[in-house]
């Protein structure tokens, strides 16, 4: 939509902001910029030994891991993903990649990395959405990094059922072998940041690092909005 269109339809459909339902800014989407600076940062780019860290460490080689916010049940993060997840709201995605990837940037988190890889989304279930949120969110830390984001290379093979209501072992069962990687010589002595929207168990994310490490000299970091840990 351009910015006159935008402004017309806010004016007759004013939008509220999904954490704190005060009426949103022209400007602002989904959320509005007081919750999106009020959001529960982690800023555990800065620590090696970090949560994320200690949940994937033995289970996949990795340089680095970290998440952008806490994820609670009922915290401030929840309707945001919700929203960008279920209610069409891909800009959500993007602002909150923009914001992690203000922090990051000129961190040493991001240190060599070369590309950003979205976990991908089976191509039946992006079709059904209309995007991948997780590439969304890729796209928003690339436009603050510069770093290149990378689609199409990593593919889901299996559209798994949600894994919600599944213990970890079952997760694990889940999305074994679902990823591949298309050409695996484009990712050859690569350093790829792995984007995620939540890290819950790290299967998911597991079962990415399973298919990336068949490419020869890889390394991988991972990145994730929120850590549900
Ligand atoms: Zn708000």
């Amino acid at each position: 939509m351009n910015t006159l269109l935008k402004e017309i339809t806010h004016l007759f459909f004013p939008q509220s902001c999904v954490v704190c339902g005060k009426k949103l800014l022209p400007t602002e989407e989904g959320v509005c910029l007081s919750c999106l600076f009020k959001l529960p940062k982690t800023n555990n780019f800065k620590d090696p030994e970090n949560q994320v860290e200690i949940l994937l460490a033995g289970r996949f080689p990795f340089e680095r891991a970290a998440s952008f916010c806490v994820f609670s049940r009922g915290g401030m993060l929840q309707p945001i993903i919700h929203q960008l997840k279920y209610s069409g709201k891909k800009d959500l995605g993007i602002a909150l990649g923009r914001l992690y990837g203000a922090d990051l940037s000129g961190s040493d988190f991001l240190k060599n990395v070369d590309a950003i890889v979205p976990v991908p989304l089976h191509p039946k279930k992006e079709k059904k959405r209309g995007y991948n949120q997780s590439e969304m969110i890729a796209r928003g830390l690339s436009d603050v990094t510069g770093l290149p984001v990378s689609k199409g290379n990593l593919i889901r093979k299996i559209s798994n059922p949600t894994q919600t209501k599944k213990s970890k072992i079952q997760r694990w069962e889940n999305v074994k072998g679902i990823f591949a990687v298309e050409n695996p010589s484009a990712f050859v002595s690569k350093h790829l940041l792995l984007v995620d929207d939540v890290i819950t168990t790290g299967s998911t994310l597991e079962a990415c690092a399973d298919a990336l490490l068949e490419c020869p000299d890889i390394r991988i970091s991972v990145a994730a909005i929120g850590e549900a840990l």
